[in-house]
Order: structure tokens, then sequence, then C-alpha cells
């Protein structure tokens, strides 16, 4: 398969995310804004998490060695998204171009670290599917793919922040 999707769902999510939104960012060896500059504006808001997952994609881009792939993310409304899903990734191998879906802050309702957190994790999640994506795959496998997707990820992520 030259091109795909793939998506993450919030049940799965949240039950992962759980385990680590007590780590925090102050270690972490990259540029990405701190949460406590971020806006009570909605607009402003908005603004900084798009930042803010740009600089988490550049991150784990490179820590993923994912360079020869020209990504893009997106903050997207709900309704962009699969039912009950926090992103998903559409990809070009050919072109090795793909865009991340993360979900916007206006549908978020959750604190604003719990929502960073979330956004760091969806992106480590998509990229992981991008990896993934050299694989044959099938309707069956799919939700294989995501249980593994999820563990992969939440690894990275706590290997990150030790
Ligand atoms: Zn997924």
């Amino acid at each position: 398969m030259v091109t795909g999707i793939a998506c993450l769902r919030i049940g799965i999510a949240a039950l992962l995310i759980s385990s680590f939104t007590q780590s925090l960012y102050a270690v972490e060896p990259d540029s990405t804004p701190f949460p406590q500059t971020f806006s009570t504006d909605t607009e402003q808001r908005e603004a900084d998490a798009l930042k803010f997952v740009n600089g988490k994609l550049q991150v784990w881009q490179k820590r993923m060695n994912l360079p020869n792939w020209s990504v893009q993310v997106r903050l997207v409304r709900k309704s962009t998204l699969v039912p009950k899903t926090l992103g998903g990734i559409s990809w070009d191998r050919g072109a090795m171009s793909a865009t991340i879906n993360v979900l916007s802050t206006y549908d978020y309702t959750v604190p604003v670290q719990e929502m960073l957190d979330d956004m760091e994790f969806t992106i480590v999640h998509e990229l992981v599917h991008l990896h993934l994506s050299s694989l044959p795959r099938s309707e069956a496998s799919r939700s294989a793919e995501e249980g593994v997707v999820n563990e992969i990820a939440a690894t990275l992520i706590r290997l990150a922040k030790k």
C-alpha cells in the first residue's frame, strides 16, 4: 500500500496517558515552549499549541530517524477526525510526504498540561504508524497495529522523559 491513513482512539490513549502525565517538560532537551506560557485567550492558545506541536514534530522526527519524510502537522476540529479519535495521519510513500492531524485546542476540555501531553503522544503515535507504513496492512491487522503503536509510543515518551 502506497498511501494510507491511521488514527488514534481516545479510549486507549487516555488509558496510556494516565501513566505518564506526571512527567514534566522542564528536562526535555528541545525548544518547545513551556506550558505555563500558554495564554488563556482561545485564539492565542490555538496558535501556541500549533507552535508546540510543530516543535514536538521536529524533535520526534529527528529522534525517530525519519529525516527523509516531509511531515506537516495541523490542528483540526473533531469533525475532521474519525469519531472518537484524537488524531490521525495520512501518507504517500512515493512522495515521502505525510500529514498529521491533531485535535484542536478548541475541542480539548482537559487542563493545558494534560492536553499538551496528549498532543505530544498523538505525534509520536502517528510517527510510529509512519514507520510501520512499509509493512503490509489489512483490516484485520489494523486494531492489532493500534495496540502495538500505543505501546511503542508510550515507551518512547517514557524513555525521553527519564
Ligand atoms: Zn493509531
